[in-house]
C-alpha cells in the first residue's frame, strides 16, 4: 500500500516536472534555444545605419523591418523585447560575431550563400531581394549592370555586392570598399564615386532619405536571401527560428513590418519566400 502510494507521489512528480524540463526545452544544451530560455535574453546582431531595415534612432530606439524579425523571433524562443541586447555588426563582422559567441543570433540583412555556410548555420531565408545601384538623380550613363565600364563603385567590404563585382566587373570597374553604407553614400553625394551597389532593399532606404539626389537604378542583377545567421550546428535552434519565420509570415506581422518599414520607400514588397527547411 504505502509502496505504491509512493509509486503514484514519484509518478505525480515525474509528471509535474515536464513542464520544467520542457521550459529549457528539449533542444542541444548549446543550442540558441536553450541559451535563449535559460537567460531569458539574447544578444542579436544588426546593422545600425540601413534605413527602413534596421537603424538606431537618436533616442537609443532601433526600428526596421531587420529589428521586427529578429524581435519576433526572440518572442517565439520566450524572450521578451526589452531583454534584447542590440549589439552593432558590420557585413565583415557578422561570422566572427557569431563564431566567437559576442552574439547569439544575426539578423543584419545576411545573405545565405555556400561560402558562409562553411562557418555560420542558416535559418529562412525571411527576406529575397536582388544586388542593384545608386546612382545620382542626374546620372543618365548607368542604367544596368552592363553600363559599368570604366566606372568608380563604391561597396561595404565582405558583402556579396563587393564580392560579385570582384567576379564580374574587376576588369572595367574600380571598386571602393568601406565598412558602412553611409560612407559609401557621402561619396556617392561628393561625386567621389559613380554608383553604390547592394541589395535594392537596401539602397531604397538611402534613396528615400535624398529622393531630390539620389535613385535606385532598378535592374537587380542577383539573387540575394536574407537568413538569421546562427553557430554552425545548431539545428534546434534553425528549426525553431524558421518556424518563427513561418509563423510571422502566417500571421500577417511580416507583411505589416515590410509596409510599415519599407513601404514608404516605394520599393516594390515580394511575395513571402519559402522558408526552407535545412
Ligand atoms: N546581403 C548582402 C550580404 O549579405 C549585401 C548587404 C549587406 O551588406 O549585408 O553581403
Amino acid at each position: 500500500m504505502r509502496l505504491s502510494r509512493l509509486a503514484g507521489v514519484l509518478t505525480l512528480m515525474s509528471v509535474l516536472s515536464i513542464p520544467s524540463a520542457c521550459a529549457s526545452s528539449n533542444a542541444a544544451p548549446d543550442s540558441v534555444v536553450t541559451r535563449a530560455s535559460d537567460r531569458d535574453a539574447l544578444t542579436i546582431g544588426i546593422r545600425f545605419d540601413q534605413p527602413g531595415l534596421s537603424e538606431r534612432t537618436l533616442d537609443g530606439r532601433f526600428i526596421g523591418f531587420d529589428v521586427d524579425v529578429a524581435t519576433y523571433i526572440a518572442g517565439e524562443l520566450g524572450v521578451d523585447a526589452e531583454d534584447i541586447t542590440w549589439k552593432e555588426t558590420t557585413a565583415s563582422r557578422r561570422e566572427a560575431d557569431i563564431t566567437s559567441g559576442a552574439v547569439d543570433l544575426v539578423v543584419a540583412t545576411y545573405s545565405i550563400t555556400d561560402e558562409r555556410e562553411q562557418l555560420v548555420a542558416f535559418a529562412g531565408p525571411y527576406f529575397d531581394t536582388g544586388q542593384d545601384l545608386l546612382v545620382r538623380l542626374t546620372s543618365s550613363e548607368i542604367t544596368g549592370p552592363d553600363t559599368l565600364d570604366g566606372r568608380k563603385l563604391c561597396a561595404v567590404s565582405k558583402s556579396t555586392s563587393a564580392q560579385q563585382v570582384k567576379d564580374r566587373f574587376s576588369k572595367a570597374v574600380e571598386l571602393i570598399e568601406y565598412p558602412r553604407y553611409p560612407d559609401c553614400v557621402a561619396a556617392l553625394l561628393a561625386g567621389q564615386v559613380d554608383a553604390v551597389t547592394t541589395d535594392a532593399v537596401i539602397l531604397a532606404g538611402y534613396a528615400a532619405q535624398n529622393p531630390e539626389l539620389l535613385k535606385v537604378v532598378g535592374k537587380p542583377f542577383s539573387t540575394e536571401r536574407y537568413g538569421v545567421g546562427l553557430r554552425k550546428g545548431d539545428a534546434d535552434g534553425v528549426a525553431k527560428i524558421n518556424q518563427a519565420i513561418e509563423s510571422m509570415i502566417d500571421s500577417g506581422a511580416w507583411l505589416d513590418s515590410l509596409t510599415r518599414n519599407i513601404g514608404p520607400s516605394g520599393y516594390a514588397l515580394p511575395s513571402p519566400p519559402e522558408v526552407t527547411q535545412r
